[in-house]
């Protein structure tokens, strides 16, 4: 039973993949350059979408985050 739970997680990640790669031709360049932040503390670039952010800055991880406040 586990098996099929396994495909279907497989078959689920192709679709993202192929949804992702499709997404990324029609604008390529914007995402490219608007996607990637800075984290304020430690200086390691990463999506945007996996940053966190607080006010105007970026971080990596809430304990760079927290650091910075704190
Ligand atoms: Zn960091």
């Amino acid at each position: 039973m586990s098996r099929l739970i396994f495909l279907f997680a497989i078959a689920a990640v192709v679709y993202l993949l192929l949804k992702s790669y499709r997404s990324n031709i029609t604008d390529k360049k914007q995402e490219f350059t608007e996607d990637m932040v800075r984290c304020a503390h430690c200086g390691l670039h990463l999506p945007k979408g996996e940053s966190i952010r607080a006010g105007e800055q970026y971080f990596c991880s809430a304990a760079h985050r927290d650091a910075r406040q704190g």
